[in-house]
């Protein structure tokens, strides 16, 4: 299981609008899905519901932007 704290202010994309979103924040919300050893964070319900419908749509976009941030 992967450590998924992770460092203070770390950003997540919502890979279901495009919205940057701060990690801790959406956890305080209870926008976060924890999914394949990822935490996914949404900007709101609506996309988090989006995501839960059909979250394969979704895991290409997060995992392309997750190694964008990795250079
Ligand atoms: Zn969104």
């Amino acid at each position: 299981m992967r450590d998924t704290s992770g460092p203070p202010g770390a950003k997540m994309l919502d890979p279901v609008c495009g919205m940057i979103v701060d990690l801790a924040d959406s956890r305080d919300h209870g926008l976060t899905l924890e999914m394949d050893d990822r935490e996914y964070a949404f900007c709101g319900p609506g996309c988090m519901k989006s995501f839960a419908k059909a979250p394969h749509q979704f895991r290409a976009k997060v995992d392309a932007w997750v190694a964008a941030q990795k250079h």
